[in-house]
């Protein structure tokens, strides 16, 4: 389609935009000295767009958010969207897009991680068709989330006192208070109206009580469920484009209980990274036959599924990086052979990991002995960081030179 497209429309080379996950945050001063590695081998620096999207927000929103802070305007969630979920149809006015020449003829590189890689939907037609690699990202949906609070059998009610429903009423908290604070932490609720000039303190509490945001189904926690990934799967999401390239990077810090379970413990050199080592764990023994509805996965066979007898799945489901199980970083949608291409990359050099990038496919590089932040965001100056932003540096230059 665009076959002469290798540089952004003043003859630099394109864009990478940056998405961020749960709770993220922008910003260099996290993502640290990245861009020295990025563009090791180029001939010209590479610029990097950082883009805020609502970090608790449901992957639509985000998907909204995404969209405007690049072109510029006034976010539009979409009429049929936010009546059903209850919430203005336009967010805030932007008015300056990062790249408002954003099209299929300038188009953009993606970098996301965690939740930032179904944030980005090239199949969506406002998406632009874009290079995306992903790094961590919960295609469909992680065990975490229930662990952390979700109900189980009721997604997406919370269950009281725990981690998500405490979580809950911090967002609202200090949404409440958020026209007396720093912009340091933006939930970007405009279109939610949950200030104190908005709604009085009773309309908190209630809030507090029972959250209209924390506890529906356009939220991050739900949209992280095994039934929204389901649910978005069947409404055809995560179909491959076949002008897209793709690249998913996959982080694992488990291993093997032993040779005759198929379930996962953390290794005990994470365990410097205590809250990552004992999700891990949780992650690494969870019991899928809990989950109402069942997951697509395991197909409702309730007589071969049960608890301690998980001889029909495979360890990719409790194999994880403390945060996604392996099987739902890999891409969305079951693997397909004229869909993904599953790379082990972890201890080959670095010349050896090249190969002209095909479109249409998903490459699914496996990360052995990393967590969820061991790539990215959190800038620690490893080796392992400083060959992975190289790497991605020479891969997109390839893209290009293949578009
Ligand atoms: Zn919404
Ligand atoms: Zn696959």
């Amino acid at each position: 389609m665009a076959g002469s497209i290798r540089k952004d429309f003043c003859g630099r080379p394109i864009p990478v935009v940056v998405v961020q996950g749960f709770l993220g945050t922008s910003g260099t001063w996290l993502w640290g000295s990245f861009e020295r590695y990025l563009n090791f081998h180029a001939q010209s620096p590479r610029r990097t767009i950082f883009v805020d999207v609502g970090p608790v927000s449901s992957l639509h929103d985000r998907a909204c958010e995404l969209y405007y802070a690049l072109v510029g305007g006034t976010v539009d969630y979409g009429a049929e969207h936010s009546k059903a979920h209850n919430h203005a149809r336009y967010g805030r006015h932007i008015p300056q897009g990062q790249y408002p020449e954003w099209s299929s003829t300038w188009p953009l590189h993606f970098v996301a991680h965690s939740i930032g890689g179904p944030t980005c939907r090239p199949e969506d037609d406002f998406f632009p068709l874009m290079p995306l690699l992903t790094v961590s990202a919960p295609f469909r949906g992680t065990q975490l989330v229930y662990l952390l609070g979700e109900r189980a059998d009721a997604a997406p009610a919370v269950r009281p006192l725990s981690v998500g429903s405490v979580l809950g009423k911090w967002v609202h908290i200090i949404s409440y208070i958020s026209p007396l604070l720093p912009q340091v932490v933006d939930f970007h609720a405009d279109c939610r109206s949950l200030t104190y000039r908005d709604i009085s303190f009773f309309s908190l509490l209630k809030q507090l009580w029972k959250s209209d945001w924390a506890e529906s189904r356009d939220a991050t926690p739900f949209d992280v469920t095994f039934q929204a990934a389901d649910e978005r799967e069947s409404d055809g999401e995560g179909v491959i484009e076949p002008e897209t390239f793709y690249q998913s990077h996959v982080a694992v810090m488990t291993r093997q209980y032993s040779k005759s379970s198929r379930m996962q413990m953390p290794t005990l050199n994470h365990i410097t990274s205590p809250m990552m080592y004992i999700c891990a764990r949780l992650m690494g023994k969870f019991d899928y036959s809990i989950l109402r509805p069942s997951p697509s996965f395991h197909q409702l066979d309730d007589c071969v599924f049960t608890t301690g007898s998980e001889t029909s799945m495979g360890e990719e489901y409790w194999a994880n990086d403390g945060v996604v199980p392996i099987f739902s970083q890999w891409h969305p949608l079951p693997c397909r052979r004229d869909h993904c291409r599953h790379l082990e990359t972890t201890g080959q050099p670095d010349e050896d990991r090249l190969e002209t990038p095909r479109p249409g496919i998903w490459y699914v590089n496996q990360e052995d002995d990393a967590h969820h932040m061991s790539l990215v965001p959190l800038w620690t100056n490893t080796d392992r960081q400083k060959q992975w932003w190289k790497r991605l540096g020479r891969w997109l230059s390839t893209v290009e030179e293949n578009r």
